[in-house]
C-alpha cells in the first residue's frame, strides 16, 4: 500500500540562517524542497566583507528566478544586526587578524559561541513568526573542526531552546555529516546544473571578501582556507560524475 499521507515537514514551516555562502545556499535549496514555507535570516555581526550579506540577496533572487516552484514557497528575509556581538567575539573574521591556526587547534577565524547566539536569536525569531524548524548549514566532517559546528552541540541546543521557548524546536543540519564534495553533489541532486551554476556564480565563501577571480567553483582569493575547502570538494566532485 502507498502512503499518501503528507509527510511530517511539508506541514511545518522553515528559518534557514543563511550567511549567502556555498553551505547555506545549499541549506536554503534543501529546505524550499522540503517545507511549504520558508523564511531566511542573516546576522551582522561585523564580518570583514559586507560582500556575503550582498551574496545573500543574488542567491535568493537567483533561486526565485530560477525554480519558480521554490519562489512561490521563499518568504521573507530578515538581517539582524549582532554589532555588539561581534565586538566581544573578536576572530580574523571580525577583526584585522591573520588567517592561521592557533595553538589550540583551532583556526583564527573561529568566533567563540557564534553558533550559540546565532540560534538562540534564530529561534527567537522563529518563535514570532511561527515556524518550529531551524536549518543550518553546520558541518563536522569541515576541516575547521569548531566544537559550535558539532551535532551533539546541537542537539544540545535544540533541548535548551525547546525548553526555553516552551515549544518543540528542531534544529535542522543537512550537512552535518557531508564534506564539501558531498554538499556540491547534494545541490546537484536538488536542483541539477541550474542550482550548482547558481552557486558556483552567486554565493560568496572566500574569508578575504575576493571577488575579483572566477574560478570554476566561483570567485575568491583562491588561497585562503574556505577558498581551498571550497575549490578542493568542487574538484572532488567534479571528478566522481561522469563527464
Ligand atoms: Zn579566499
Amino acid at each position: 500500500m502507498t502512503d499518501t499521507s503528507t509527510p511530517d515537514h511539508a506541514n511545518r514551516t522553515a528559518l534557514v540562517l543563511f550567511s549567502g555562502g556555498q553551505d547555506s545556499a545549499t541549506c536554503l535549496a534543501w529546505a524550499l524542497q522540503r517545507h511549504a514555507r520558508v523564511e531566511t535570516v542573516g546576522f551582522d555581526y561585523g564580518q570583514r566583507h559586507h560582500v556575503e550579506m550582498t551574496a545573500r540577496e543574488r542567491v535568493r533572487s537567483g533561486l526565485a528566478a530560477s525554480f519558480p516552484q521554490w519562489g512561490d514557497r521563499l518568504g521573507e528575509d530578515f538581517v539582524i544586526d549582532l554589532a555588539g556581538y561581534g565586538a566581544i567575539a573578536d576572530s580574523a573574521l571580525t577583526a584585522d587578524r591573520a588567517i592561521e591556526m592557533q595553538a589550540n587547534g583551532l583556526p583564527s577565524t573561529f568566533v567563540p559561541g557564534r553558533n550559540l547566539v546565532f540560534l538562540t536569536v534564530a529561534s527567537a525569531l522563529a518563535y514570532r513568526r511561527g515556524h518550529t524548524v531551524l536549518v543550518g548549514g553546520m558541518c563536522e566532517t569541515d576541516f575547521s573542526g569548531y566544537p559550535d559546528c558539532r551535532r551533539d552541540t546541537i542537539d544540545a541546543m535544540q533541548t535548551a531552546l525547546g525548553l526555553g521557548l516552551d515549544s518543540p524546536v528542531e534544529i535542522a543540519t543537512p550537512l552535518m555529516h557531508l564534506d564539501k564534495a558531498a554538499t556540491w553533489a547534494l545541490a546537484h541532486q536538488l536542483g541539477g546544473d541550474a542550482l550548482t551554476a547558481l552557486i558556483e556564480e552567486d554565493s560568496h565563501t572566500c574569508y578575504r571578501g575576493e571577488r575579483g577571480q572566477r574560478h570554476d567553483w566561483g570567485y575568491g582569493c583562491g588561497d585562503c582556507p574556505a577558498c581551498e575547502l571550497r575549490a578542493r570538494g568542487h574538484a572532488a566532485w567534479k571528478a566522481s560524475v561522469p563527464a
